[in-house]
């Protein structure tokens, strides 16, 4: 290469990245035309490898773009060395070196020695030998730049860069965060990693706490297994680490200024936790163990059992909450995230510094399941973020009995899918404390700095099978004969520790006797444990226990403060361009508050939050298209047309009025709903609204509603106000999106769980919503709500009946008919009451008074009785409903009406019988003209025309 040519190259920036196509371009000239390029250049191209005439021409540029490439590369060499002068061989080698440094970090990982059980057969990683980098031994001794690693240093020889490397890369953590595209977290992590080689020396104190905390865990895992042997208990050995590395996250996060820091786990190591990092008293979970507890509701099994204590931190007190968590093993990480954000908009916390999620997976179920996928995807959403997850996965490299490299993922680390959302993963040795220790701090110190989600995959063993009665050596033997030679975590450590002289075998006997003479005391064995909690650090439920769903609350409401709030949610800012029918909408609200029209839904619907808010309680309202509503009746959020702006009038009604939040979700169902579980069963305060877009896509969500909405209460006592508006309504929309499936919410129903209600008005719905948070009582409430009923001329309400009115459980015949005259009476719920309504009038059917079951369930028994009491004449009571026989409310209720009619006896002999369409597969009919059908046949036969 003549040095004249580079020395061009070199002047020439255009050579390096994006110009490189200037020369590019310039090749091409010089190709059909050499004397066309300037002479320099000439000289330049004529150097290039030589290609036949014609080869240049079909393939003119891989070769080319590849030496340009290299060229490049060697003029940042130049600009980053200044002390040699042989730079053609030693700069090459310079960024072959620097190639080397990218691999590692790279690909590192993958050399790096994560098995405790030292099974894993990873092929191995060219990138990482010397020699794939034209390098050798022979350059060990070559001094180059150390560019940007940390080293402390900047220059070193091969050999000190090449160890540095291999003990940064490829020891007891195995670090991914080369896919993270932003430069200062790279470099952050590179920095934190390189400087230390990843082993930072710890001294005596923090490694005998270190032994101390692996001694809690292992002893707590021995002692349980001789009392109980046999007995489940989803034992943490094999995974014993995790105590300390529990313990460091959360001293970090308080050290931080952290106030809570709320878990979800699954339940393997869940009793370890519950006593040695939460504190639970050890002589309560042998009572457990025993049968001995006294238990409300239907109650849950011990592993499942959430737990509140306060720690001590060097930051000061903390309050931590460990969820209650069924066994569908993810589902329990948005409800965890729902409420971390409650309690961090309790505190006024937007940034997440004050409560701090801490999640523990499963690898099979991390790796296996869906939620996983969407609750990453809200963690950096407006409405669902909370400042960074630290997540753990308790590897323990099987599936119940799966395995997991053949069978349970296509992805290389269980943990692949964190990085979607560009998570650092760092994988480690569960057999290696101080590595633990190490990630620990890691993971909690980026959680801090970039308020993003972290994963820490702990990559440990089960001794047992997937609990203790279960025999794992039948699907696994290899692993099972491994792990009988394994010795524990803790005797791995203390052999390291006694080899090193940190401590002599007499501190290590010492400290297990004592903690073994701890749990025989019964006594706590969490160090710090604070006896008399700080109860200013979580909320207080007392005025909500004990009540039941027919306690009181009024919902009425003057009609000057009615006036003042609507004036505040109708009003648009000066300047503020309203699209024209969302103008119009607002305009009409104007007019319905001044009496001159009928109120409708949304104007109802909207009044009621401006109501609560005004009265100091928090609204939230989430889901998909909440904003301005599936169909077109809300927009509580107004988009300005010149410069997208948002305006959101309910959040303008007073400088003091508490929060009022709407976000359009993502497209999710399980994790948004499971995160508003969360976040209603934090802040009983507040009014929490899930909406769906089509009643029907609740369905995605059926865990939430099964092992939490409906059942949370009676199995942990844990009370929750959440909000369910799921359209619902036949209109010839299809099979997917009629049906709110309201008949798998009353099979739901037992013990006053939750509350099904079918508002038919404006003012019903007013009064339902104020309701739910007037009332101190806070039990989910499944809401089937209108489509077509919004912007239906009658269904509309008056002033009056807000102000002065309340929910109607049971709505009486509202026309004006006489009733000695009715013979027959329809029962019935939502939207078909109008259908009914107008065929009754039309038809001049005066026997048959129609009456509104707004509230399904609990089944308003008393009110019912008294309005039939009302017909002296009265022989026949049907039930009509636009949904299918086998679906809707009519298999799930008849037998609640069918007492409420049987009270009448031996006076009366009422009849009960149903109306509707005949029992069908799918929940509606696809054509319009069949609905249709369908629609007048039974109504027909309701009103017997
Ligand atoms: P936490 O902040 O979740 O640890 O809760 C602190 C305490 O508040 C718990 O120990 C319970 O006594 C009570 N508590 C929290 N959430 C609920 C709830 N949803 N229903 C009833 N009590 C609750």
């Amino acid at each position: 290469m003549q040095k004249a040519s580079m020395e061009l190259l070199w002047k020439s920036s255009h050579i390096s990245g994006g110009n490189a196509g200037y020369v590019e371009d310039l090749y091409e000239t010089y190709l059909s035309d050499p004397n066309a390029v300037p002479e320099e250049w000439r000289n330049y191209f004529q150097q290039l490898p030589r290609v036949s005439e014609t080869a240049i021409r079909d393939i003119p540029h891989s070769p080319i773009r590849d030496h340009f490439a290299h060229l490049a590369k060697q003029q940042l060499v130049r600009a980053t060395s200044s002390t040699s002068t042989d730079f053609s061989d030693h700069e090459r080698k310079q960024v072959r070196v620097i190639q080397l440094v990218s691999a590692y970090r790279q690909r590192g990982h993958q050399e790096a020695q994560l098995d405790p059980l030292g099974l894993w057969q990873r092929p191995g990683v060219p990138d990482l030998e010397l020699q794939y980098h034209q390098l050798s031994e022979a350059d060990y001794d070559t001094v180059f730049q150390t560019g940007s690693l940390y080293i402390g240093k900047d220059q070193a020889t091969l050999r000190e860069i090449y160890d540095s490397l291999r003990q940064t890369y490829c020891r007891s953590i195995g670090a991914e965060f080369m896919h993270i595209v932003d430069t200062r977290e790279r470099a952050w992590i590179q920095q934190r990693m390189e400087s230390v080689r990843s082993k930072p020396e710890y001294g005596f104190e923090a490694r005998s706490h270190l032994l101390e905390r692996l001694t809690a865990a292992e002893g707590l895992e021995k002692s349980l297994g001789s009392k109980y042997p046999g007995t489940k208990r989803f034992g943490l050995e094999g995974g014993e680490s995790l105590i300390p590395m529990m313990d460091a996250m959360i001293q970090r996060a308080g050290e931080y200024g952290a106030k809570e820091i709320v878990i979800g786990m699954a339940h393997r190591g869940r009793l370890n936790l519950l006593v040695n990092i939460l504190g639970k008293n050890p002589a309560e979970l042998f009572d457990e163990f025993e049968g001995k507890v006294k238990y409300q509701g239907s109650a849950d099994v011990k592993y499942h059992q959430g737990f509140s204590s306060n720690v001590m931190t060097s930051g000061g007190e903390v309050h931590l909450a460990l969820a209650f968590n069924p066994s569908h093993l993810e589902i329990v990480s948005p409800v965890v995230e729902g409420s971390v954000r409650a309690r961090q908009d309790r505190r006024n916390d937007p940034i997440g510094d004050r409560v701090v999620p801490i999640v523990l997976h499963g690898d099979a179920a991390f790796a296996g399941q869906g939620v996983v996928m969407e609750t990453f995807q809200m963690s950096q959403t407006r409405g669902y973020k909370t400042g960074g997850t630290v997540h753990v996965v308790i590897n323990n490299q099987v599936g119940f009995t799966t395995s997991l490299q053949e069978d349970a993922r296509s992805t290389e680390y269980c943990t692949d899918v964190a990085k979607m959302v560009q998570a650092p993963i760092f994988h480690v040795n569960g057999d290696d404390p101080e590595a633990v220790l190490f990630v620990s701090q890691l993971a909690a110190d980026f959680r801090q700095e970039f308020k993003k989600d972290v994963v820490v995959d702990l990559i440990c063993y089960r001794r047992r099978g997937h609990n203790e009665a279960d025999e794992p050596s039948g699907t696994q033997p290899l692993m099972y004969k491994q792990i009988a030679k394994q010795k524990s975590t803790r005797e791995l450590y203390v052999a390291r520790l006694l080899d090193e002289g940190v401590i002599d075998q007499e501190l290590a006997d010492k400290m297990a006797a004592d903690y073994r003479q701890a749990l025989e005391d019964g006594e706590h064995v969490a160090k710090s444990l604070v006896k008399e909690p700080n109860t200013e650090l979580f909320v207080d439920w007392t005025p909500y226990l004990g009540h039941e769903w027919d306690v009181a609350g009024d919902t009425s409401i003057t009609a000057k403060e009615l006036k003042d709030i609507a004036e505040a949610i109708n009003h648009v800012p000066e300047g503020f361009s309203v699209q024209r029918q969302v103008a119009k909408i607002y305009e009409d609200r104007r007019k319905m508050a001044a009496g001159a029209m009928p109120i409708n839904w949304g104007f109802a619907e909207t009044l009621a939050y401006g109501t609560l808010l005004r009265a100091g309680h928090p609204v939230r309202l989430t889901g998909q298209d909440v904003g301005r509503g599936t169909f077109s009746h809300r927009h509580a959020v107004l988009h300005n047309q010149n410069d997208a702006g948002r305006y959101v009038p309910l959040q303008h009604i007073s400088e003091s009025q508490p929060a009022f939040d709407i976000y359009d979700s993502l497209l999710s169902e399980e994790a948004v709903l499971a995160f508003e579980y969360g976040y209603a069963t934090t802040q009983p305060k507040a009014l929490v609204i899930w909406e769906a877009q089509f009643g029907d896509f609740a369905n995605g969500a059926q865990v939430v509603i099964d092992q939490f909405i409906s059942s949370g209460e009676l199995k942990w006592g844990r009370l929750c106000g959440l909000t369910m508006l799921l359209p619902h309504g036949y209109e010839g929309q299809g099979p997917e999106h009629s049906s709110a499936r309201l008949e798998r919410f009353l099979q739901l129903c037992a013990e006053h769980n939750i509350q099904v209600c079918v508002p038919s008005t404006p003012a019903q719905v007013f009064h339902m919503l104020r309701r739910q948070v007037v009332r101190p009582l806070r039990r989910p409430l499944v809401v089937m709500s209108p489509k077509s009923l919004l912007r239906h001329k009658e269904a509309v309400s008056t002033l009056e009946e807000l102000t002065v009115g309340q929910f109607q459980n049971v709505i009486d015949e509202t026309d004006d008919i006489d009733m000695s005259k009715v013979t027959r009476l329809i029962l019935c719920s939502g939207k078909v009451y109008y259908d009914l309504r107008a065929a009754r009038r039309e038809h001049g059917k005066d026997s048959i008074a129609i009456v509104r079951l707004e509230q399904l369930y609990p089944f308003p028994y008393d009110d019912l009785r008294n309005v039939i009491a009302q017909y002296p004449n009265l022989k026949k009571v049907v039930w009509c409903q636009e949904e299918p026989r086998n679906q809707g409310a009519w298999y799930n209720s008849r037998h609640r009406m069918a007492r409420v009619i049987r009270s009448f006896k031996p006076e009366k002999n009422l009849l009960l019988g149903y109306v509707g369409r005949e029992p069908s597969a799918s929940p509606a009919a696809g054509y319009m003209a069949l609905h249709l059908k369908q629609q007048e046949e039974f109504i027909s036969q309701a009103l017997k025309l």
